[in-house]
Parts: C-alpha cells; structure tokens; sequence
C-alpha cells in the first residue's frame, strides 16, 4: 500500500467528514489518537471473524499478543480464528534479513495443520519498515499450497484503527470480493410466492452472538443474506458479496468504502443503520424493503414489524417501570453514540450525555435529532473528568467500553459495558429486552446500597462518604 493509497482511504468519499463539499478526508492523527488501536489492529479485527481463515500476525510477538481475540465475535461453526498466529519475529530475523522466508513457513504450517479455507498475512511496523514484501510471500505461498493467501498491508503505523478498518475492506475488495458466485437457493428456503433477495451486512461483527437474535427475521422476510462482513463469516461468503442487490453499513466508520465501491461497480445500493433499539431495527427492516422495491416485501415487513414490536413492548413492560426515568451517561463512539440512545429512550430513561470522540458530523447530527439542541456532548475520553461529568448530571448508570469499568466501579456508579469485550448481545427485538435486563440487573444491584453507605470502620466519625471526584 503506498502513499496515494492510503490518502485515497483517508479521503473516502462516502465518509460524513467529506459531505461538507470541502473535501478535507480524515483529520490528521493527533499525539494519542492511536491508544485505541493502530492500524494494523484495525485491519486485524476487522477481518479476524472470518472464522474458517487462519490469521498470521507478521511480527513481533507483542504485536499479536496486544490484539488477539480481544473482540467477541461469535461464529457458530469453525473457531480457526481464535488461534493466534505469528511469525513472532526477533531482532536476530530483522538483522539477518529473515522475516520473508519466516512468513513462508508460517503459511505452510499452518495450512499443512488447520487446511484452512484461507490465510490472511497482516503486516506490523517492524517488516514493514524492514521491507519485507508480503503481497509476492503471499502469492509464492497461494501457487505452492494452492489457498488463496491474503496480504494485509496495514502496517500500524499507516495511521488509527479506522484507518486499518478500511485497509481492511480495501483488501477485501481487491483480493476477495467478486472471486465466486453465490451457490443456488436450497429447496425451501422461502415459502411459495416469496420472492428471495441477496444482501450484505458490512460492519456487523456479531458480538456475543447478538446477530443471530435478527437473522431469523431476514430468513422469515425471505432475504438471504450472502456475507455478514465479518462477523460469523465465512470466505466463500466474502468472495461471493458482489452479487448482493441492497447492502446495509452496521457501523458508519468501519468499511463505508466496501458499500461504496459495491454500488460503484456493481449497483447495489446501500444505507447506514442500526439493530439497536425497536425503532432502528424497524427503520432498518423498512429501509431493505424500500430500497430493493418489492411491494410485497414493504407490506410483509410492516407486519412482522407490528407484531415483533408489539411483541417486544409487552416483554419490556416490567423492565420499563423499574428503568423508566433513570438516567444514563453513554461513552461510546461512532455509531453506538446515537444507536444506543434510541434504545434507551425506547426503556423511557434520560440520557444526560453521550460520548462523540470517535463520532462523525453525522453522527452528531442523528444524537441531536434524537437528544434535541441542548445536547450534552462529550469529546474529552479522561476518566476522572467523565467520573465527574455522571455526578454532575445525576447520571444512574455509565455505559462505556471496558476501559472504564474500574472507574466507574471505584465511583460506586453502576456500569454496563457496551463494546465489543462485552458477554451480551443486544441487537434487535430481543436484544432489546436483554438490554433492558441488563440494565436493571446493574442500576439495581443491592451491592451499591452497601457501597456507598459508611464504611463500619468510621462508625461514630462525622465523616460522610467520600465525595466522587476524590475517589
Ligand atoms: S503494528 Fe506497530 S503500532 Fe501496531 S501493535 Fe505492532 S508495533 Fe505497535
């Protein structure tokens, strides 16, 4: 990947931060920007769910040990993906000019032991530096052992994790994409009359299994979905995503320039949703029945609509009068920054503030739509001014990553972690109803009724408990 290629990703025309017309692409990274991951990491986890690929981290060891299997992703078949691989590469095989011959064999060891259906090759800084060509390794490799083998040219330094989500997707689509053709329906797939649609999910990881809680309503809808891009995927299913006629972008900043260069070059449209909460997973639903223009679709939509919704309500009833006018403090970039406040609101709780480090201007736009102007948006990720920010503003509970469970907890202020460590899914209808129970399961757990009272060691000191900005 040289220069031009990268300024082009970082330049991609479908991207929020382009639509001003003034064409100014990604902000340059500042000092930090990378803590949430590099791009080699981007690229990594945005490919690693491909479950049946074996995954080849070319580098040092810390480079492998930092990222792997630090994402939830689910597959309901093979686990290939869940071994770290790597070349492990020293300082001696950097000197003596071994890394290539290094890669090689890590290619043939592993599909000499795991016959994978294929192997992705991820490049880091350090063979990156050195000038190890991967893409002619990984093509020796492919001829010789007859498996397509895919150079990942992300090395971390290239820029952030985002960055790498889109190297990711550009390989993708250089490499993958378009190489076989979607295998006829099974008998049976859809009842009489229905007519089947092929689409795609790009950005939709399936966390904690939370995908499978929607899939059987693209299956009662009569859509198939050929790719989930990368979550519990498959890559005959990747090779084949060029044929879908609708794709939705699950999350608006990893692989927008998948769904572009699909509709570019092969006519599928696209749009940017979310399954969470009732109304995005509806308005979602509503968006594939209306862009792939079947009548009887649109009418069959609305009414699994109305019943799933209606569905929902009723199991969320108990949960809403114990959540209902809680407040909470989401931290959570990108898309997650509005979806999850629809959710909530969908539970009548108030929340007093999101995050919006990592979210794009029409991002912002969607939390203010839904948050109205007087929005409280919160850019800084510094624990102890976010710790602050929830007692301010009365929040009940914080909902962020895991990287701010302790603190949170250290606060005595319940915790829900929303990123993709978490053990939950919370995608759809029924996500919906495990999110509610989670919810409830954190604000009212009896442990903070005793945290927060007097320590038994100060009984009979005036003192108060300390307040949460000195703990
Ligand atoms: S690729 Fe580079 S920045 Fe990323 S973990 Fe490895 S050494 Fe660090």
């Amino acid at each position: 990947m040289n220069q031009n290629d990268i300024q082009n990703l970082l330049d991609e025309p479908a991207c929020a931060h382009n639509d001003t017309g003034r064409k100014t692409g990604c902000a340059r990274p500042k000092p930090g920007a990378t803590q949430g991951g590099c791009a080699f990491d981007g690229a990594q986890i945005a490919l690693l769910p491909i479950a049946d690929a074996a995954h080849i981290v070319h580098g040092p060891i810390g480079c492998a040990g930092s990222s792997w299997d630090a994402r939830g992703s689910v597959s309901s078949g093979p686990q290939l993906h869940r071994l770290g691989m790597t070349t492990d590469l020293s300082d001696v095989d950097v000197i003596m000019g071994r890394g290539e011959k290094k890669l090689f064999h890590a290619i043939r060891s592993a599909v000499e032991r795991y016959r994978p259906q294929a192997v992705f090759v991820y490049a880091t800084c350090v063979p990156a530096l050195h000038g190890d060509d991967i893409e002619a390794v990984a093509r020796d490799a492919s001829q010789r052992w007859g498996v397509p083998v895919i150079p990942v040219d992300g090395a971390g330094f290239y820029g952030t994790k985002s960055l790498g989500n889109r190297i990711a997707g550009e390989t993708l689509y250089r490499h993958v994409i378009g190489t076989r053709e979607p295998a006829p329906l099974p008998a049976g797939f859809a009842a009489p009359g229905i007519q089947v649609h092929d689409v795609n999910l790009i950005g939709e990881y399936n966390i904690a299994g939370e995908f499978w809680r929607v899939a059987p309503l693209f299956d009662e809808l009569g859509l198939r979905i050929l790719c989930t891009l990368s979550g519990d995927a498959r890559f005959r299913e990747v090779q084949t995503m060029h044929r879908a006629e609708v794709n939705m972008v699950v999350c608006s900043k990893a692989m927008l320039n998948v769904a572009r260069r699909l509709q570019q070059d092969y006519g599928a449209p696209y749009f940017e949703g979310s399954f969470y909460g009732i109304h995005d997973t509806s308005q979602a639903l509503r968006d594939f029945a209306s862009l792939l223009g079947d009548t009887s679709l649109s009418v069959r939509t609305e009414l699994l609509i109305l019943r799933e919704a209606a569905r929902a309500r009723a199991a969320l009833e108990p949960w809403r009068e114990r959540l209902s006018g809680k407040r909470a403090l989401i931290f959570s970039g990108g898309v997650k920054s509005w979806s999850v406040v629809s959710a909530l609101q969908d539970l009548g709780m108030e929340v007093v503030a999101t995050g919006t480090e990592k979210s794009t201007a029409e991002d912002r736009a969607r939390i203010q739509e839904l948050m109205g102007e007087r929005t409280r948006m919160i850019d800084d990720n510094d624990q102890s001014a976010l710790i602050a920010t929830c007692r301010d503003s009365g929040a009940d509970i914080l909902i962020a990553g895991g990287r701010y469970l302790y603190a949170a907890l250290k606060a005595r202020l319940a915790f829900l972690d929303i990123n993709h460590e978490r053990d939950f899914g919370y995608a759809g209808y029924d996500g919906l109803i495990e999110l509610a129970r989670q919810l409830s399961l954190a604000i009212d757990s009896p442990v903070w009724q005793r945290a927060r009272q007097q320590p038994r060691w100060l009984n009979g000191v005036t003192a108060t408990a300390p307040a949460l900005e000195e703990v």
